[in-house]
């Protein structure tokens, strides 16, 4: 058994400078995440928010909290006086009450546009014609702020086709440029496919049972009403 300090050590030793390792904690107990903190790693990520507020109570106030699950619009206010990113902006509606929220409490949220360029239907995200007009809709809402995009490769063996879904991610940062920062984030790969959107201009991975092993869904993690565990 490896333990989560050496899984990160050998996936750190893979990441190029300026590629932002998010070590992605669902699922894991507290324990395992300061284990990571431990030895420096202060970017998590978390899919469900009754799971992220528990966490973000319990551990130290400099990690930087990233949202990547599915976000319901009723659980926004939540998290958005400590949030560091969310990732996984999928409606024009979300990002409405992102702006919403974040002016109530005066503050400025960073956010994502999630793309949906896999294959699976039950992905979510906006699709590549949707998003300009995301990105004109943002445009209006002062209290967002959006840092680039984020998205997932088909689950498939195929290595062409994965790294096909990554390049059409950069190639729609890069088409829709004038409503993107300059230096846009791409948020693409996981711990089976990281190298390869790596490859493909990837600027921040989110890795998870790399670093802390399979995930054990009989943990009973707080899992919020209505909402189904996607398994990755
Ligand atoms: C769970 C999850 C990951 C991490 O997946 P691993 O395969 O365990 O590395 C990355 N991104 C998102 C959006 C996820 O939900």
């Amino acid at each position: 058994m490896t333990t989560i300090r050496e899984n990160i050590s050998a996936i750190r030793r893979t990441l190029p400078a300026g590629v932002t390792l998010i070590c992605v904690s669902k699922f894991n107990p507290v324990e395992s995440i300061r284990e990571a903190y431990s030895i420096g790693e202060r970017d998590f990520g978390e899919s469900h928010v009754q799971e992220l507020l528990l966490k973000h109570e319990a551990l130290p106030s400099d990690i930087r909290w990233h949202m990547i699950g599915h976000l319901q619009t009723n659980k926004v206010r939540a998290i958005v006086p400590f949030i560091h990113l969310i990732q996984s902006v999928d409606s024009i509606r979300l990002m409405q009450t992102i702006q919403k929220e974040s002016a109530r409490i005066s503050r400025t949220v960073d956010i994502l546009l999630e793309v949906h360029v896999a294959r699976e239907e039950a992905k979510s995200g906006f699709l590549p014609e949707e998003l300009p007009a995301a990105l004109e809709a943002a445009q209006l809402m002062p209290n967002i702020n959006i840092r680039g995009l984020m998205g997932m490769a088909t689950q498939t063996k195929s290595e062409e086709e994965i790294r096909h879904c990554f390049s059409v991610i950069r190639n729609l940062a890069k088409a829709n440029k004038a409503l993107l920062p300059s230096s846009p984030i791409l948020s693409m790969g996981m711990s089976g496919d990281y190298l390869t959107a790596i490859a493909e201009g990837s600027n921040m991975v989110r890795i998870g049972s790399t670093i802390f092993g399979e995930r054990d869904y009989s943990r009973k993690a707080p899992i919020e009403n209505q909402e189904t565990i996607t398994q990755p």
